[in-house]
């Protein structure tokens, strides 16, 4: 009864609920527990010996680090980000200081790394949302996601590396990978794509959330690269459904 009532009143919603845990359902079924091991495996040795060192994986750190460095590593090189989050991180280092910097000393201090001046307006609000709450998240998810800047990607990086959880960074460089191993994704936005989106946190779910997270970033950079992947020296070659 209570079900009618809801399909009666949300028959979308319901609609979409059920397609989309067909395909969830359909991708547990397609791509098999032993494929995603080998890949986590496979990509945990690996960056044992080829990880790359950031000051944001750095132990130890607070949510407010965590974030000031996934806003500066939208749409900009990792590279540039760890020559510059030093100097930001010395210059505000906590969300009180922040909170007093003005929206142009943002732009301005923002500017030589090439980030578009929206970027500096987000930050202030940010900022100014953060002072207003006197630097303390909601516990909630659905509430974290109401403070400007925290979308599903950064969220997902202040659950994962502040309390632990194991949810994916997914992002264009991920997508990448797990659509070039696994097989194609079915939707060009990332954010909405259930099969994408499930995948992710299968591949996620391991002893290691931070690490294998880092693991596929690095591997996206440097060896199943955008436009030319090192194809021949790939440690996941022998199982790539892009490989045949
Ligand atoms: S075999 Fe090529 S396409 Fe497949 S994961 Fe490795 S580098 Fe990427």
């Amino acid at each position: 009864m209570y079900f009618i009532h809801l399909a009666y009143n949300q028959p979308l919603n319901i609609l979409s609920l059920i397609v989309r845990n067909i395909c969830v359902l359909s991708i547990k079924m397609a791509i098999s527990y032993k494929k995603i091991e080998f890949f986590q495996n496979k990509l945990l040795s690996w960056f044992k010996d080829n990880g790359r060192a950031f000051p944001w994986r750095m132990p130890k750190m607070t949510a407010y680090q965590v974030i000031i460095s996934e806003i500066l590593l939208q749409r900009t090189r990792a590279e540039t980000v760890a020559k510059f989050l030093p100097y930001f991180l010395k210059k505000y280092p906590n969300w009180k200081k922040i909170g007093t910097a003005t929206e142009n000393e943002l732009e301005l201090l923002l500017k030589p790394l090439g980030l578009q001046s929206q970027r500096s307006k987000r930050l202030f609000k940010l900022s100014q949302a953060m002072k207003e709450r006197k630097g303390r998240f909601p516990k909630k998810r659905s509430e974290i996601e109401k403070i400007p800047m925290m979308g599903q990607y950064i969220t997902n990086a202040y659950e994962l590396f502040i309390l632990g959880k194991k949810l994916p960074l997914l992002d264009v460089n991920m997508a990448r990978l797990l659509e070039r191993f696994f097989g194609p994704r079915k939707l060009s936005d990332i954010r909405y794509d259930p099969y994408l989106q499930n995948l992710a946190h299968r591949v996620v779910n391991t002893h290691n959330p931070k690490e294998i997270n880092w693991a596929i970033l690095d591997y996206s950079a440097i060896v199943c690269k955008a436009k030319t992947p090192l194809c021949d020296d790939c440690i996941l070659s022998l199982k790539c459904s892009s490989n045949k």
